[in-house]
């Protein structure tokens, strides 16, 4: 999860008076985030030192920002969704103390066991992407055992499948 940390400097309104949609507004947008935060599925909106807000991160668009001194610089922001009730990251997360202590930087990666998944092969092991290191491989050839020889997984496909 990304953690995004506002502090009120930057922003007229109150940030604990905002509105859901101008809080995902003041978070999204313009940060500096790197390869890791691609990998992330949700972000943490945190106001001295609580959650005040839970993103679902669609996708990371890179933006160009004016800063005080007229230079352009590569930030990027969040499209996403607002969690809601119901939700176990929204549950689990909003209104409670933020995972990280807050520091100079707005931006921290956390891990938290919301993020895991069952590894996709069916082993039933925890992982943050599909499938733990090997387990595609495994799942794979599992699959075509089941068939045969290569030579005959392939046979089987090409008259199967239906493009
Ligand atoms: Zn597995």
């Amino acid at each position: 999860m990304l953690q995004i940390t506002l502090t009120q400097k930057g922003h007229n309104k109150p940030v604990t008076a905002m509105t859901a949609d101008e809080l995902y507004e003041a978070g999204r947008y313009a940060w500096v985030l790197g390869a890791k935060a691609d990998k992330e599925q949700h972000a943490l909106i945190v106001f001295n030192n609580t959650v005040l807000q839970a993103i679902e991160i669609d996708s990371l668009e890179d933006v160009t920002v004016t800063n005080a001194k007229g230079e352009q610089q590569a930030r990027r922001a969040i499209h996403g969704a607002i969690l809601k009730p119901g939700h176990p990251v929204h549950d689990a997360l909003v209104g409670k103390q933020a995972p990280m202590p807050s520091t100079q930087n707005p931006i921290k990666y956390v891990d938290h066991p919301l993020d895991l998944t069952n590894c996709k092969c069916g082993c039933g092991q925890p992982v943050r992407a599909d499938f733990l290191p090997g387990h595609d491989q495994r799942a794979i050839h599992d699959r075509i055992a089941k068939i045969g020889t290569v030579a005959q997984f392939i046979e089987w496909f090409d008259t199967t499948f239906d493009e």
